[in-house]
């Protein structure tokens, strides 16, 4: 599936949460299926349904190392469909990240360190997850996909944005 840009409309939605009737339905197991293998295939850790031109609240966050994030831990993807923050940590962190639909760019952002989370499976069943480090960080910017944000709208200083190809010869 193509990847929204920044700039276009879809990337500043609200999603729509998804209704019990439509877990029912193929259609959404196969869209999920295809938002995989289109973050797979952009060398992603995460993906969120806005980014493929669908305003639905589903999100996969899929961390491991590949050329884009040399140092990610290693996950098997989850799927989280209308996911909630119910809690996140006080302690703030800082770190890089890029966006499949920001090219070209790095962000130095600041988010909680770990979030607990409510959400429904892909099968529709109802789930609860705490996430620390580096995959709440993707949660976290696969959330904001879904409430029409941007690690762009994090930004509080210039200094924190960054060139992809300066921040690979620089850290990775
Ligand atoms: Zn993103």
């Amino acid at each position: 599936m193509k990847i929204a840009q920044i700039g276009e409309d879809v990337l500043r939605t609200p999603a729509k949460q998804i209704g019990q009737s439509e877990f029912e339905q193929k259609a959404l197991i196969t869209f999920i299926d295809e938002l995989l293998a289109t973050m797979l295939e952009a060398n992603g850790i995460g993906i969120a349904a806005p980014q493929v031109f669908d305003p639905r609240a589903i999100m996969i966050i899929a961390s491991r190392p590949n050329p884009r994030y040399p140092d990610a831990p290693d996950m098997q993807p989850l799927v989280l469909v209308n996911p909630l923050i119910k809690q996140s940590s006080e302690n703030k962190v800082w770190e890089w990240e890029g966006c499949l639909s920001v090219p070209g760019l790095r962000g130095r952002i600041e988010r909680p360190d770990w979030v607990d989370v409510a959400y429904f499976d892909r099968e529709g069943k109802a789930q609860n997850i705490k996430l620390e480090g580096f995959v709440a960080r993707i949660f976290l910017h696969e959330f904001d996909h879904l409430i029409g944000k941007t690690w762009l709208d994090h930004i509080t200083s210039t200094e924190n944005i960054m060139a992809n190809e300066v921040w690979v010869a620089k850290y990775a």
